[in-house]
This record gives structure tokens, sequence and C-alpha cells, in this order.
């Protein structure tokens, strides 16, 4: 199984999962250790289980909903990228930090 993915936020600036152009947000902690993420549509019942920052286990089946995080997502690094050539005398964590900013108020008009 496809285990790969990324860090990225929530709307609120939460710690969320990415993986496969969805986004996950920590719902519980599992007695055993193991974290499980659900989808950040409401709507949708999609969870990922991991456990020490890895994927344990998924939900195989689809989501009711478009990836339609997936072109903010995508923004926010092409625009760090951009920045990191064109700011070379700022910090990459000073412009990190601005780009997620930004990318939260974005977000909030974005979805839903
Ligand atoms: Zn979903």
């Amino acid at each position: 199984m496809d285990t790969k993915f990324t860090w990225s936020i929530t709307q609120k600036g939460e710690k969320a999962l990415l993986y496969k152009n969805y986004l996950y947000g920590l719902r519980r902690e599992n007695k055993n250790g193991s974290l499980v993420y659900a989808c950040t549509n409401k709507s949708c019942p999609r969870v990922i289980t991991l456990k020490n920052d890895a994927i344990i286990q998924y939900d195989v089946t689809r989501h009711n909903h478009d990836p339609r995080l997936a072109d903010d997502v995508q923004n926010v690094f092409t625009g760090l990228k951009r920045r990191v050539i064109t700011d070379v005398d700022k910090s990459i964590g000073k412009i990190y930090e601005e780009e997620v900013k930004k990318f939260v108020s974005n977000l909030a008009f974005a979805i839903h």
C-alpha cells in the first residue's frame, strides 16, 4: 500500500496529514499509541491510522467529495520556492512562517 504522506495544516492552523491530496485532522489517540486522523470534510467518514509517524492503516473506500485542497496546498509550496529564491537575505524559517500564515487565511475562504 502507498504510505507516502506529507504534513500540512488545517484552516485552523492545526497540524494535519496530507494523503493523496486529501487533508486529515487528528481525531483521537488510541490506547496502543496509534493516532486516528479523519478527513477534514465533516460529512466524509474516511480515516487514516498512524503510528510512529507512519501510516499503518487507511480506509480504501472513496471520499464522497473532491480533493479541493490540492490547489491551495500546491500554491503554498510553489510560493515558498519562489520566495526562497528571491528573498535571499531572509531566513527560510521566517519565510515559511509568513507563507503558512498567508495560506491559513486563504484557506478560510477556500473551503466549504
Ligand atoms: Zn474525505
